[in-house]
């Protein structure tokens, strides 16, 4: 494979979903009832802000998790995916409870959980999944495999429940079911997305615009350094983050951070002197939602490439003040920045996962050469580069 692969979004589609619809039949020998997608994310700002109430804008990756599923009448849930090892993993309905470590199935299996639970009809199904979402790379596979899920129960089940009721259940099973403290953001871009848009998500009310991106046509791309790596401090880091951002709510005497208007981010600091590390972590937070609103403004003047500068300094902020940065995120932002890139920043949970860098069309060979190069000077695995083609939400292919 090449450092630099540009994904052609159409043709990947319908190669997969009809492997996957083959593959269903040789697990589960008989057809499937439908194939479904839902996409992987990269959040272009507005970074940790989602559980501050905060504002967020992931655009869906050409990449999919696809389902190929049936419903069944007898209570048992089928899950099967060519991703994971170890065969079909088989549950009854009735029997789904929340519980630590359950691998891969949890995801899925929670959607079911999460619907029953919210008093919907929802009974057993074979599922089969074929992805190519990087997992771990912080593009949220995770989401795009509780989307997909939920969005085949709904047709499945005639359940007739709108997108972003789908990603508030995928919410739920990934918080309840799982076991993981995350926002609403990645399944919301994965249920809500649009083609040539990103998606503009105020995550206290749900408010959603689509804001047109439109990279080709401004002669720029997006790309994504997928780092390889993800460092272990992680998971506690999050909560430690979450606790952090908390507390400083509390001592503000506001609901959420968001409720900190940017103009008043020098008397809540001022209130906070005490307190250095939750003062780094409210400053991120309030200067993050207003980048937010920012890049929203510059691509509604149509100055796409005046956002870079933003991606830049949320990085910066990032790293600086939210501390969950690491030394080859540092690496691939600094050494394409250098490279001539227009702005580049990390993306996701931090510590490891994917970096975004919105580059000139005709400096994307160079940059992408530029940031291999340093990797492998480092001493680092090379990175997988890709560009993200703001693509659609979840679907029904067949
Ligand atoms: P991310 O969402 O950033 O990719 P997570 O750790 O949240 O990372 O989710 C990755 C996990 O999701 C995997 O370890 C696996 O359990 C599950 N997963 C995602 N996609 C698939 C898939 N296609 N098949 C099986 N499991 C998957
Ligand atoms: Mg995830």
């Amino acid at each position: 494979m090449s450092a630099h692969e540009a994904v052609t979004p159409t043709a990947a589609r319908e190669h997969s979903a009809a492997r996957t619809e083959e593959d269903f039949r040789a697990v589960y020998a008989a057809a499937p009832a439908g194939v479904w997608a839902a996409p992987g994310r990269v959040n272009l700002i507005g970074e940790h802000t989602d559980y501050n109430d905060g504002f967020v804008m992931p655009l869906a990756l050409p990449h999919t998790t696809l389902a190929a599923a049936s419903a069944r009448t007898d209570g048992v849930l089928r899950l099967h995916s060519g991703g994971a090892d170890g065969g079909v993993v088989e549950l009854r309905v009735d029997d789904l409870r929340p519980a630590p470590d359950g691998g891969w199935a949890a995801y899925p299996a929670g959607i079911v959980w999460a619907m029953r639970e919210a008093g919907l009809p929802v009974g057993g199904a074979d599922l089969h999944y074929d992805s190519v979402v990087p997992t771990g790379a912080g593009l949220s596979s995770s989401a795009a495999l509780e989307v997909v899920t939920a969005l085949a129960l709904n047709d499945l089940y005639a359940l007739g429940l709108a997108p972003q009721r789908l990603a508030q259940l995928a919410q739920r099973a990934e918080n309840a079911f799982v076991g993981v403290p995350c926002g609403i953001m990645d399944q919301t871009a994965a249920a809500c997305c649009t083609d040539g848009h990103a998606l503009f998500l105020d995550t206290r009310d749900l408010t959603r615009r689509q804001v047109p991106f439109d990279l080709a046509g401004e002669g720029l791309r997006l790309l994504v350094v997928d780092t390889r790596v993800k460092h272990e401090l992680g998971d506690g880091a999050y909560a430690e983050r979450r606790a952090g951002c908390e507390r400083g709510a509390r001592a503000l005497g506001v609901r959420a951070l968001r409720d900190v208007p940017y103009a008043h981010l020098p008397e809540a600091l001022e209130k906070l002197s005490g307190e250095p590390v939750v003062q780094a972590l409210v400053r991120h937070i309030v200067t993050e939602n207003q980048r937010v609103e920012e890049v929203i403004a510059r691509l509604d003047a149509g100055r796409t490439r005046a956002i870079g500068p933003l991606l830049s300094a949320g990085h910066a902020s990032l790293r600086d003040d939210f501390k969950i940065s690491c030394a080859e995120l540092d690496l691939a932002v600094d050494t394409a920045n250098a490279a001539g890139a227009v702005g580049a920043r990390m993306t996701g949970g931090g510590f490891g996962g994917s970096a975004i860098v919105l580059v000139e069309e005709a400096d994307a060979a160079a940059v992408t050469t530029a940031v291999t190069d340093a990797f492998t000077a480092a001493g680092h695995a090379a990175p997988r580069v890709f560009t993200a083609v703001p693509s659609a939400g979840a679907r029904r292919l067949k």
